[in-house]
């Protein structure tokens, strides 16, 4: 599939001693029509192609913040084990029924790809737990289901936690167990309750309830540079524009508003915007526009 978009303008990013990294977990697909809620497809169609059954492609991208002494990684992608996770039935169709591609990037290549092991990960931080952003966080191993990374303290907002065990109807296809239950289990899921300062050095979390009940999306900043992960808060570079929320939001209007709130900063102060699930770049970094946001410059990081 081909997109439209300007290309890309390649940078390297350090922010404090964090080296940015993307981790591309590897792409998938999902309705387009889903992805862009009310927005017509003769708008969404030309920045964002969809197959033949209607799916645009999607990344689910990682990021790692990499010092020598200290690994910390945001969120986890789809992971893979999908039989031992969800089951014959539907662990048989989940990659399918998704698009999941197996044979191109994925977690643990791209993380082997910065010299690192999952042994090497200090810490994860979860914007929620919906399938595409935690099904990486757990692995099978020995028929056992455990944490993918042996020596990281996970954290997620206790709210979250909470909304994944109990779902409603619309999200129940999207919040597993299997994801989440093997982090309780080993006492490595640390549980946050509302927006944090400082949760790491110069790293902090904003907490938004459009979507999900409560995702957290996650501030990196050394004063000069500042990077904002946006998980599915703004999914994607078209999601810029407040009107451009997803089909599967909970609540697009407190959406919109949360949007409003987090995009003026980023705006007026240069900020990066990273975008987990953009297939065509990495970040960007955007501008008001009447009472609305457009980006300026996309970047592959
Ligand atoms: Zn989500």
């Amino acid at each position: 599939m081909e997109s439209k978009q300007r290309q890309p303008e390649r940078r390297s990013l350090k922010i404090g001693p964090y080296e940015i990294c993307p981790i591309p977990t590897g792409t998938f697909g999902l309705d387009g029509g889903a992805m862009f809620g009310t927005v017509p497809k003769v708008l969404w169609e030309k920045s964002n192609p969809p197959d033949d059954k209607n799916r645009i492609l999607m990344e689910a991208r990682a990021l790692l913040l990499k010092t020598p002494g200290r690994n910390i990684l945001i969120d986890c992608g789809n992971g893979s084990d999908f039989v031992a996770k969800y089951g014959e039935k539907l662990g048989n169709k989940f990659a399918e029924m998704y698009g999941v591609d197996t044979e191109g990037p994925s977690l643990l290549k791209s993380l082997k790809a910065h010299g690192l092991t999952p042994g090497d990960i200090t810490d994860v931080i979860l914007t929620h737990l919906h399938f595409d952003h935690a099904g990486g966080a757990t692995t099978e191993k020995n028929g056992e289901l455990v944490p993918t990374f042996p020596k990281a303290q996970y954290y997620v907002q206790k709210a979250n936690l909470e909304t994944a065990s109990h779902p409603n109807l619309r999200e129940k296809a999207s919040y597993f167990p299997a994801n989440y239950e093997p982090l309780q289990k080993k006492g490595v899921l640390k549980l946050l309750d509302g927006e944090t300062a400082n949760l790491l050095p110069m790293i902090s979390t904003y907490i938004s309830n459009g979507h999900t009940q409560g995702q957290q999306i996650v501030k990196i900043s050394d004063g000069k540079t500042t990077l904002l992960y946006c998980g599915d808060v703004v999914p994607t570079s078209s999601h810029v524009r407040l009107a451009w929320v997803m089909g599967y939001d909970l609540e697009p209007l407190k959406l919109i508003e949360e949007k409003k709130k987090y995009l003026g900063p980023a705006a007026d102060e240069g900020w990066y915007l990273f975008f987990e699930h953009d297939p065509y770049c990495d970040a960007a970094q955007i501008t008001r526009q009447g009472s609305d946001f457009a980006k300026t410059t996309t970047f592959l990081l």
